[in-house]
């Protein structure tokens, strides 16, 4: 029976090594466990990687009928320093992100592999910064391709404000998992997000800024509906993304703004 996806760690290595590289991509969620309010699990950001990379995956296979999908295990870590000082969070320097992410494609290039897709739905600039530096460095090396799309597609919303554990991710606990949402949500008073966006931002935690609950936005504002907006659309997005970027198209940048700030962190 041909699986798709084939899950990396159930293979044997005479198995990987006979898939054809050229057909085939594997997908990687690195995200971290980080505080998400009072209300939402620490798992928030790792749940919406996998249910977009999951989506996407569907869609390849329809889409793409000979490229075969193959997924690692998720390596739950990330540079999260702004929620550092929350019960929760696992903060990791950059480095580690880098050097995990590097380490992992240049032995999966040893292997043969073209393609590499990494997932994060966890949009701290450093975190995003490690990934870079590792896509840009595997490139360099030039024996795998690799690729971040959700950053793409979260920093081209409409609503860029800097949101944590808002109305945005509530709504898709909301939705998608509702046993893990604390239901007293409804009776959490908004934080203004513009608050937030300035440069003090790079230096202070969140709960030194005033974010004493761990989250910034509008969780009571959650709903349903926006739940399952969010992985609608992540999901187009990012499979017209990764099919572009597999067929050699040029693929959308971070915006210009967004580019500068990591330049800085
Ligand atoms: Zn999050």
């Amino acid at each position: 029976m041909n699986k798709n996806p084939l899950r990396f760690e159930e293979e044997n290595w005479r198995d990987l090594d006979e898939l054809k590289k050229e057909e085939t991509i594997i997908s990687l969620i690195i995200s971290p466990l980080e505080e998400h309010g009072p209300h939402l699990p620490v798992g928030t950001d790792i749940f919406i990687s996998k249910m977009v990379a999951e989506q996407v995956t569907k869609n390849l296979q329809k889409d793409l009928p000979n490229v075969r999908c193959l997924v690692l295990p998720i390596i739950p870590i990330g540079v999260a320093k702004p929620t550092a000082d929350f019960p929760g969070t696992i903060s990791v320097q950059k480095k580690t992100v880098r050097n995990v992410l590097f380490d992992i494609s240049r032995s999966l290039g040893q292997q043969g592999f073209k393609y590499l897709i990494i997932w994060t739905f966890h949009m701290d600039f450093k975190h995003l910064k490690a990934i870079t530096q590792a896509i840009q460095k595997a490139q360099r090396g030039n024996k795998i391709r690799m690729c971040e799309p959700l950053s793409r597609f979260f920093y081209t919303q409409d609503k860029q404000e800097i949101t944590h554990a808002g109305e945005q991710e509530t709504s898709y606990i909301l939705r998608y998992h509702p046993q893990l949402l604390d239901e007293k949500y409804h009776y959490l008073s908004p934080v203004v997000p513009s608050n937030f966006e300035t440069i003090k931002t790079a230096y202070k935690t969140i709960k030194e800024l005033g974010a004493t609950q761990g989250y910034i936005g509008n969780p009571a504002d959650a709903s349903e509906h926006m739940g399952d907006k969010l992985i609608a659309d992540a999901s187009r997005y990012c499979t017209r993304y990764v099919k572009d970027w597999y067929m050699g198209k040029s693929v959308p940048e971070l915006p210009k703004k967004i580019q500068r700030i990591l330049k800085f962190c």
